[in-house]
């Protein structure tokens, strides 16, 4: 049965290739940023709907999101292929997004054809990964709850099936003065830009005592005016970034300290907050992955390079934390191609990208097909998870 129904998934997805295709190449000429993929919304959930999957919009509160099912025999455990779909401002689909949301769906479309599965096919359109990500939000509003296992393939310079990324937080620190004539009345001011660069200081003699994955990068935002006002307000902006959720809390602790201590040299208040999600540090699935290598490898790829510790961030992160997960990288070029460019979005649309929609859609339904099949299988990689 095994080998008869990856025949089937595999000309499924030859089948729809050249439509998903289309949808990527249209996707990539009408590029939308975070959160107002309201095109990119409407056309992958038309072809959804066509295949025959019940499709929700909105869900989580955020208007480009949406959720498409498909009950398979009595139905079962609930896998979830994951669609980003948002561009960057200037560059377009410069990070390939239209590649990952089309062959979610062919891998989700071809899956749902298959006979004899008991289990729910489930296709999430997740929104804004670029601005810290919907996937946040889903998951924070528990949308991936009943979600067995996930999965989505980025495309990339190399084959990558297991790599890590860095948890983030983003904080904006204000600082309140008073400001008054810097040459005339320099006593009576308050100078919070003073407060911001001795956070900067404070900062940067911390490094010294922090583990060598974490990084910090910083920018005043707001300085002033004009040299002759001491400045009432400043701004800086941070990201801080470490290879787990629980040390990066830690050194948020700690960097909230530094910005107290900034602020009573100069007597001037702070206060900070969120300015994008957060996103945990990107823990894959190993056995999952394995399963996923071992059908990449049977479609003809054998360049696979190893586990690699990314030094990025991505939203994935956090559906790993409460779901067994991949997120594997597939070549749609060589290492001269850089990802975030206009180049890497023309490239979505050459011949290698049309070949990614087709081999990440095949494997990504091989390896839910796989997992699907085996009880056992499926049992091992939560107890992974739950070992975590
Ligand atoms: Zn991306």
């Amino acid at each position: 049965m095994n080998t008869a129904s990856k025949e089937k998934i595999s000309k499924e997805v030859d089948n729809i290739t050249d439509e998903l295709f289309e949808l990527a190449k249209r996707l990539k000429e009408n590029p939308e940023i975070g959160f107002q993929e309201y095109q990119a919304s409407e056309w992958l959930t038309e072809v959804l709907e066509k295949y025959s999957f019940k499709v929700e919009k909105g869900i989580g509160g955020l208007e480009t999101a949406f959720k498409g099912t498909l009950k398979l025999g009595k139905g079962g455990p609930r896998i979830a292929f994951l669609c980003e779909y948002d561009a960057l401002p200037e560059v377009g689909h410069g990070c390939g997004h239209n590649l990952i949301a089309t062959a979610s769906l062919g891998a989700a479309i071809a899956l749902s054809k298959t006979d004899g599965l008991d289990a729910e096919v489930v296709v999430f359109g997740c929104p804004g990964e670029e601005n810290g990500g919907g996937k946040v939000i889903l998951v924070e509003k528990g949308l991936f709850n009943d979600i067995d296992i996930a999965m989505m393939v980025h495309p990339s310079t190399e084959n990558c099936v297991y790599s890590t990324s860095l948890a983030i937080d983003a904080y904006e620190f204000e600082f309140k003065g008073r400001s008054s004539h810097a040459a005339g009345a320099p006593e009576k001011g308050i100078n919070a830009l003073d407060g911001v660069i001795h956070l900067f200081n404070g900062i940067n003699s911390l490094r010294q005592y922090l583990k060598e994955d974490v990084r910090i990068h910083g920018i005043i935002s707001e300085g002033g005016k004009a040299p002759n006002v001491i400045p009432d307000r400043a701004v800086a902006k941070f990201y801080f970034r470490a290879k787990e959720r629980e040390y990066l809390n830690e050194v948020v602790e700690k960097i909230f300290n530094v910005a107290k201590g900034a602020a009573t040299i100069v007597g001037a208040q702070v206060e900070w907050r969120k300015f994008e999600l957060s996103n945990d540090d990107l823990k894959p699935n190993k056995i999952l992955a394995e399963v996923f290598e071992k059908n990449l490898r049977s479609l003809g790829v054998d360049d696979i390079v190893p586990p690699k510790e990314g030094r990025g961030s991505t939203d994935m992160g956090n559906v790993s934390h409460v779901v067994p997960a991949i997120h594997p990288h597939l070549a749609i070029g060589d290492k001269s191609l850089i990802p975030h460019s206009r180049d890497f979005a023309q490239a979505t649309v050459s011949e290698r990208g049309r070949n990614f929609i087709n081999l990440a859609a095949k494997t990504m339904a091989f390896t839910a097909f796989d997992v699907l099949s085996n009880q056992e299988l499926l049992e091992k990689i939560k107890e992974e998870f739950k070992k975590g």
